[in-house]
């Protein structure tokens, strides 16, 4: 019944001289998530207003995760008549009311709020509220008023073309709107972390492109098409991800049979991240984003990651750092990923784990073990052997 969608966007607004931008990257951004074609997305009164014929479960979906939005209501688009307003309230109440959980014999409490931009209208806010309340009152059996607590509050705005009515406020994801904040690259593994951090950075505005080392034929097909499916998932909050895919094996290989058993973690992630360093540059990436979080496994301790980090200067955003693992279990779950990252097929990190990582890699001992490399062939052969791929819903 839905036509119309007023969505709240709380952040931006503090934005101050930089308001209009985010507001234009925020409509846009709506637009893409909506389809072209199918949506009129415009910005009035402070607010941005969607309308639709589509399906409104749909565009809740789809408005929902749009980073930057805080929250939607869906309205009901009138022409000035008191008539017209009347009905659609008892019709946004009705609707309203088919959600409410109320505990039994609790009365269906209510208030009517309306607010008059348009003073041509004949009739001032509490007019309004008086008479659209007493005609819910008559329409709708066991209704009661309830000025301070309602359960429902039925809203109307009195516009300049239309009026607007709506009960429901369903709040948005948030954050910042996609590209607001510059491009990032994702070092996307096949886990459970990494998907999670992607999508953090995307609600502070930050754009994403990933990248991930493939190490076939230790690692086949079915990993890297689980990849894929995981920047799928995550293009439902952003338009489209540029998948970089390094072939990552000649450099596993040559660690595994050049460095000692326990800092091959720590060099291999320090090739990881100096490719990524490449490949960010290359494509205006700012910063890389990792899955890390501190303490998790060997190579996330302060020291490894000391280690791991000098061979860049890019900074590295850690969005999961003080996460606990079921924390970022249940954030996959809302967002979408987990059922995904837990599908077994084996991700080149596991393949060649030694059995005991050093935790306290020195600086010292793996600037020694890695002269037994040539780093720069080595990235130079994975680099020639990248292929970016463009990843749609
Ligand atoms: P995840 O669940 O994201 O795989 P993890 O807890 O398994 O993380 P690690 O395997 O130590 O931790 O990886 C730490 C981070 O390094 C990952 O979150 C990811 O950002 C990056 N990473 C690891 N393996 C790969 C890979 N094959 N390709 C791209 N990035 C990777
Ligand atoms: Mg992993």
């Amino acid at each position: 019944m839905y036509n119309t969608y007023m969505i709240r966007y709380g952040e931006i607004g503090l934005k101050g001289k930089n308001r209009p931008a985010f507001e234009r990257r925020l409509m846009g951004n709506i637009s893409r998530a909506l389809g072209m074609g199918f949506a009129r997305v415009q910005r009035v009164y402070g607010r941005i207003l969607v309308e639709s014929d589509a399906d409104p479960a749909r565009i809740i979906g789809k408005l929902s995760k749009v980073f930057g939005i805080v929250g939607i209501s869906p309205a009901l688009r009138l022409p000035l008549t008191e008539q017209a307003i009347c009905d659609g309230a008892l019709a946004v109440l009705k609707d309203a009311a088919a959600r409410v959980q109320m505990a039994v014999g609790e009365p269906l409490t209510f208030k009517v709020e309306a607010r008059r931009s348009n003073k041509q209208f004949p009739r001032t806010s509490p007019e309004i509220n008086g008479l659209v309340g007493a005609y819910l009152l008559d329409n709708f059996p066991g209704l009661q008023v309830d000025v301070h607590t309602p359960r429902i509050k039925v809203r109307v705005e009195i516009r300049e073309q239309n009026a607007f009515v709506y009960a429901d406020d369903i709040p948005g994801v948030g954050g910042l709107p996609v590209g607001a904040s510059g491009k990032a690259l994702l070092l996307l593994s096949g886990g459970i972390d990494s998907p999670v951090a992607g999508w953090m950075a995307m609600k502070r505005g930050i754009e994403i492109e990933a990248v991930h080392f493939h190490s076939f034929p230790f690692t086949g097909e079915k990993s890297l098409e689980k990849v894929r499916d995981l920047c799928r998932i995550l293009t439902g909050y952003t338009a489209q991800i540029t998948l970089h895919v390094v072939h990552f094996t000649d450099i596993q290989k040559e660690i595994q049979r050049s460095c000692p058993e326990e800092l091959r973690v720590t060099i291999m992630r320090r090739m990881m991240f100096r490719l990524a360093a490449r490949i960010a540059e290359d494509a205006g990436a700012l910063a890389l984003v990792t899955g890390e979080s501190v303490g998790q496994v060997a190579s996330q301790t302060l020291e490894s990651m000391r280690v791991i980090n000098q061979v860049i200067d890019i900074p590295v955003l850690r969005p999961l750092v003080g996460m606990d693992k079921h924390e970022i279990i249940s954030r996959a779950k809302v967002i979408g990923t987990y059922e995904t990252s837990v599908l077994p097929y084996e991700d080149c990190c596991t393949l060649f784990l030694p059995k005991h990582p050093a935790t306290r890699p020195r600086p010292d001992q793996v600037l020694e073990a890695e002269k037994a490399l040539d780093v720069e062939d080595l990235l130079a052969g994975a680099l020639e052997r990248t292929v970016a791929e463009n990843i749609k819903q």
